[in-house]
C-alpha cells in the first residue's frame, strides 16, 4: 500500500509539473480522480446511506442521457435536475449513474460508486460501475473529448477496483429493452475500441496485440 502511495503522489506531482493545463486525457491515471467535478462542487447533495445497496464494483457498464444535449446547455444545471428528478419522480436513491460526462469530456460525480446504481430496465446493475454520457447517440456521433474521457475513465475504474477489460460493456449488453448507449457510441464497445484503448493504459495486452480503429 505505502508503494502505491508513494507511486501515486509521484505521477501527481509529474502531472502538476509538466500538464499544468493540459485536458483530462493527458493526465497520468493516477491523477484523474482529482480532476473529477466532486457532487458538492456542482451543488448535489449526498445520497442517504442508511438507504444505500452497498456494492463492490465487478463491472464497467456504460450509457448515454437518451436525449439531445445542446451545445451551450449547462451540465451543472442537467446535474442538479437529474438528481432531482432522480429522487422526487423515480424515488430513487440519487442519479443512477456514477460518473457523467459532459460535451467537453469533463466528469462529474454522481452516486456514491459504492452504492448500486439504478435502472429503468430489467438488469440488476448490483456491482456495476455506471458511466453516463451526455448527448442521445442514436442520432449524434460522440466527439473526440467524450471518447478520450471515456476511455480515461474506465482505465481509472479498472485499475482501482481491478476490473478485467472483457467487463468492460454497455447497457444493452445486460438489457433487451434498450438502445442505451446508443449505436453510434455502442460501435466503440462493439469493435473493441474502449477495452484496447483502456488495456494499452494500463499497459496490458490489446485483443489482438493492435490498436483497433
Ligand atoms: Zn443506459
Amino acid at each position: 500500500m505505502r508503494i502505491k502511495h508513494h507511486l501515486a503522489r509521484a505521477l501527481f506531482f509529474l502531472g502538476v509539473v509538466f500538464a499544468p493545463a493540459a485536458a483530462l486525457a493527458a493526465h497520468p491515471l493516477a491523477d484523474l480522480e482529482s480532476h473529477i467535478v466532486s457532487v458538492a462542487q456542482w451543488g448535489g447533495t449526498p445520497a442517504d446511506p442508511a438507504l444505500a445497496r452497498k456494492q463492490m464494483i465487478t463491472h464497467i457498464t456504460l450509457h448515454h442521457q437518451g436525449e439531445p444535449f445542446p451545445q451551450g446547455m449547462d451540465p451543472v444545471a442537467y446535474l442538479r435536475n437529474l438528481q432531482t428528478w432522480s429522487r422526487i419522480t423515480k424515488h430513487w436513491l440519487d442519479i443512477p449513474y456514477h460518473y457523467i460526462i459532459d460535451l467537453d469530456g469533463r466528469v462529474y460525480a454522481g452516486r456514491n460508486i459504492g452504492y448500486a446504481g439504478d435502472t429503468n430496465t430489467e438488469y440488476d446493475p448490483m456491482g456495476h460501475a455506471l458511466i453516463e454520457v451526455v448527448g442521445n447517440f442514436e442520432e449524434v456521433q460522440p466527439n473526440q473529448q467524450q471518447l478520450d474521457a471515456v476511455v480515461d475513465l474506465m482505465a481509472m475504474l479498472a485499475l482501482k477496483y481491478k476490473v478485467p477489460v472483457d467487463r468492460i460493456a454497455g447497457h444493452k449488453d445486460y438489457s433487451a429493452q434498450t438502445v442505451c448507449p446508443g449505436a453510434n457510441l455502442y460501435r466503440y464497445l462493439q469493435n473493441g475500441y474502449f477495452r484496447d484503448q483502456v488495456a494499452l493504459r494500463l499497459g496490458q495486452p490489446t485483443a489482438d496485440g493492435s490498436i483497433r480503429k
